[in-house]
């Protein structure tokens, strides 16, 4: 069964491109930077990986090509480029988009899934960082027992690194499982990565850690030239605005496309008040 977008559309921008960069350009309006998003994962035909390649790539020509002042900024996700199929077929994709992304002068950040493919995903991102450098970003997840090592290793690679708390749902053995364990983590890599790694993005709606981020940052006189925050779309705009006018670099996540549900689906989850909030939606005229 097909569910309504009009269920998913406090989160999710649009269906299309076409609908998508008009709400890009809106945030940039208000002094927000954006990422975005085609929305899809955990392919495993390969006519899909195909499609969702030239789709990533009609979204890097479609920023270039647009008037509107929108950031060259893009979110991707490996499996959608083959990972789950064959590890040198998304290579192969990756170089294919990241040579668009290079003559179109875009970033592309490789959104980190679940732990089936943490290494693979590191591993692919090193090889592409190795070639193009400043147009090639990863996400670190605060959850997973192994990540103060990534961050060492991403640190040592001059990597950009966005650092979020993780989004999946992960086993005892692999990923931490209270939030105060979580945060703890979080915090730490906060300033390892402020204070050694390149143009680290923190990417949390959550108070303590915000706050943490600017104490550390005011502590050390670290510039906000130096990292951004990042928040999802539709997800406290009002403290997205606040942020951004303290002075800090606040980057939004915009999703968009028709595979939306399993998006939508974590962003329930994670709160209860999202549920509320799409129900009290759906009975308003
Ligand atoms: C830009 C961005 C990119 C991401 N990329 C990835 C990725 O590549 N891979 C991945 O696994 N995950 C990703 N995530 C998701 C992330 O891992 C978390 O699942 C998600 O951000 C929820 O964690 P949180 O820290 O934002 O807040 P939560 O843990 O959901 O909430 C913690 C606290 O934040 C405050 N809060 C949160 N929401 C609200 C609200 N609506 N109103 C008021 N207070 C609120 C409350 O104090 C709450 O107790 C990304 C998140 C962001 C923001």
């Amino acid at each position: 069964m097909q569910l309504p977008f009009i269920l998913a559309r406090r989160f999710v921008a649009a269906q299309d491109v076409e609908g998508t960069l008009p709400k890009a350009a809106e945030l940039k309006g208000q002094g927000l930077s954006t990422t975005l998003d085609l929305l899809g994962e955990y392919v495993r035909e390969r006519a899909v990986v195909d499609q969702a390649k030239a789709s990533y790539v009609e979204l890097v020509r479609a920023l270039h090509d647009t008037d509107a002042p929108i950031d060259r900024n893009i979110s991707i996700k490996l499996s959608m480029l083959g990972l789950n199929i064959d590890r040198s077929l998304c290579l192969d994709n990756m170089r294919e988009l990241l040579d668009v992304a290079r003559e179109t002068d875009t970033f592309v950040r490789i959104d980190m899934e679940g732990s089936d493919v943490t290494e693979a995903t590191l591993e692919i991102f090193e090889e592409v960082h190795a070639e193009y450098d400043r147009h090639v970003g990863v996400v670190l997840q605060a959850y997973l027992k192994r990540t103060r090592e990534d961050v060492e290793r991403m640190c040592a690679l001059g990597a950009r690194v966005r650092l979020c708390k993780g989004a999946y749902k992960e086993p005892e053995y692999l990923a931490w499982q209270r939030m105060s364990d979580i945060r703890e983590r979080y915090s730490e890599y906060i300033e390892m990565l402020l204070t050694r790694g390149n143009f680290p993005a923190i990417a949390t709606h959550d108070d303590l850690l915000l706050d943490a981020t600017k104490s550390f940052v005011s502590s050390r006189d670290i510039t906000p030239e130096r990292f951004e925050f990042q928040m999802l779309y539709g997800i406290r705009p009002d403290t997205q605005l606040q942020i951004r006018q303290e002075g800090y670099g606040m980057r939004v996540y915009v999703p968009f496309g028709t595979a939306w549900l399993p998006y939508f689906s974590r962003r329930l989850r994670e709160r209860k008040e999202n549920v509320w909030f799409i129900l009290k939606n759906l009975f308003r005229k």
